[in-house]
């Protein structure tokens, strides 16, 4: 198992597809993440549970990310990053959501923590209607 990863992510890239991209480097295909920093733009989204739909809100303006806590496991195949953020905007007023491809970083810094043990699979849940993981001990 890699040891940790204390990284700054680079400087516009897509904040989501940068740790999938680590990962990807570096054979991570089950791991804990955290990252804090700010953005030039984001996208977050909401999930109706009713319509089984997601809902974007992008946020055309510059933002803190306060705490982005995720993980990493496998979808189809390739390390999936799901991350939720808790943004501020210049007014010091809160928003978050799921985040959405389209968070553009303006500096981040990311810690990843690959875990060891079985890698989670995303499949497709008919309840939910999302990709989540096998339960455990079923
Ligand atoms: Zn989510």
């Amino acid at each position: 198992m890699n040891d940790a990863i204390l990284t700054r992510l680079p400087y516009e890239a897509d904040l989501l597809r940068a740790i999938e991209d680590i990962c990807r480097e570096k054979g991570i295909s089950k791991a804990a993440v955290s990252v804090i920093g700010a953005l030039k733009k984001a996208s977050l989204g909401y999930y109706l549970q009713d319509e089984k739909r997601y809902v974007a809100h992008d946020i055309p303006d510059a933002v803190e990310i306060l705490a982005g806590v995720g993980s990493v496991s496998l979808k189809d195949g390739e390390p999936f990053v799901h991350l939720h953020l808790t943004l501020s905007d210049k007014d010091f007023k809160a928003l978050g959501g799921h985040a959405n491809k389209g968070c553009v970083i303006f500096a981040a810094e990311a810690l990843i923590t690959p875990l060891g043990g079985a890698i989670p699979h995303r499949v497709y849940d008919e309840t939910t209607g999302l990709f989540l993981w096998e339960q455990a001990g079923k």
